[in-house]
């Protein structure tokens, strides 16, 4: 049976589903899952994520990391969370940068925050082929990693968590399902007439009159925990993703296949869903689990004032053409306004009170 079956199955006899659900079940279904069925990433895959584009991005964030927990008071044990770490790639670099700051790589136990079997494979194999302290941890959820300070990165991690849509009309809220099809071949979206007020980051409660607007419960709850743990334990958080910095209306759930737009409903399971983040809906969140919510800023912007420039340069010294011209490239890639510089965007997470960290300064 193909998910699709399994879907229209369940809803035939339990009714229509939310939006949420079928994210959750095209994403993380045992058998049938995107995340759970094969490797997405990739030149070959449906997408190429910037860790994988190259490894400057590793190397700055592993630089940030190090100067991040210096800023909080460099503790002898650091966890060194990353949720959703695909591939593995992003860990390993930040682990070959880590010793340039002193002390820092004895300190570190990873925490890899996975839920697929394949990719935690993937990403074992990975940071076996690095040199750590301490042998790495793997958890299916961020609330099973031990207490302690923590620095968590989540590089493309919150666009792939599950969303609601509601379509305001007038003064209501329609929540929209899939249902399936009246000829029973196949899913489509429906708007149920209101019902409770649903619960929406403060930005989405005024927009105006017939338009839909989204919202992720889980994205919300996890980043309440990351800053629990941040404001109980020390610490910091990047979170990098692409979004919005306000909430705002529209739709925004995409399903992307061998690089290409892709039909949400049809052939769930096959295509990777994700959907735009909200910062703004973030950062509320941050604030009111008693945490600092720094930016967020363009990505381009980060990783320049990060020395992504500086980096690049000495790499291509020892370069041959081919990776000069590789070198250049994925700079332009990283930060060009025209491709991921701008609507990629990096938040940090930090204690009430805490100074600011590098690369958020202008
Ligand atoms: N950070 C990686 C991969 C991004 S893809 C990169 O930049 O290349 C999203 C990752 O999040 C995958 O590893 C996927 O399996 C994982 N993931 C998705 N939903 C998850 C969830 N609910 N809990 C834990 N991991 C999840």
């Amino acid at each position: 049976m193909s998910l699709e079956e399994i879907l229209i199955e369940r809803i035939s006899n339990n009714g229509p589903m939310t939006i949420a659900d079928f994210m959750e079940q095209a994403l993380t279904h045992p058998e049938h899952g995107y995340y759970m069925r094969a490797d997405p990433f990739g030149v070959n895959g449906d997408f190429i994520t910037a860790p994988e584009i190259s490894q400057m991005f590793g190397e700055l964030l592993g630089l940030w990391a190090g100067v991040s927990w210096m800023m909080a008071g460099s503790p002898g044990s650091v966890n060194l969370v990353e949720l959703g770490p695909g591939r593995g790639t992003l860990m390993a670099d930040m682990m070959r940068a880590a010793p340039l700051v002193e002390g820092f790589a004895e300190a570190i136990v990873v925490h890899m925050v996975e839920m697929s079997p394949i990719l935690r494979a993937i990403q074992e194999q990975t940071l076996s082929e690095v040199a750590l302290c301490e042998t790495p941890i793997w958890h299916k959820a961020f609330a099973d990693v031990n207490e302690g300070a923590s620095i968590i990165i989540a590089n493309e991690f919150f666009d792939a968590l599950p969303i609601e849509q509601y379509f305001k009309a007038g003064d209501y809220w329609c929540p929209r399902v899939v249902d399936v099809k009246p000829d029973g071949d196949g899913l489509c979206f429906v708007l149920l007439p209101p019902f409770d007020e649903p619960d929406l980051p403060p930005g989405l409660i005024n927009v105006e009159s017939d338009v839909m607007v989204e919202v992720s419960p889980t994205a919300l709850d996890i980043t309440a925990d990351v800053s629990q743990r941040i404001t109980e334990y020390g610490g910091a958080a990047l979170f990098i993703d692409y979004g919005h910095s306000q909430s705002a209306s529209g739709e925004t759930l995409q399903a992307l296949k061998n690089h290409k737009y892709h039909d949400p409903l049809i052939d769930p399971g096959q295509a990777d869903l994700t959907a735009h983040v909200d910062f703004a809906a973030l950062a509320q969140r941050v604030f009111a689990s008693g945490a600092r919510a720094i930016g967020p800023v363009a990505q381009g912007n980060f990783l320049s004032a990060l020395g992504i420039s500086e980096r690049a340069d000495s790499l291509l010294r020892e370069a041959n053409p081919q990776q000069a011209e590789d070198i250049n490239n994925a700079l332009k890639r990283l930060t060009d306004v025209e491709e991921m510089g701008e609507l990629f965007k990096v938040m940090a997470v930090v204690q009430q009170g805490a100074p600011i960290p590098p690369g958020f300064d202008k």
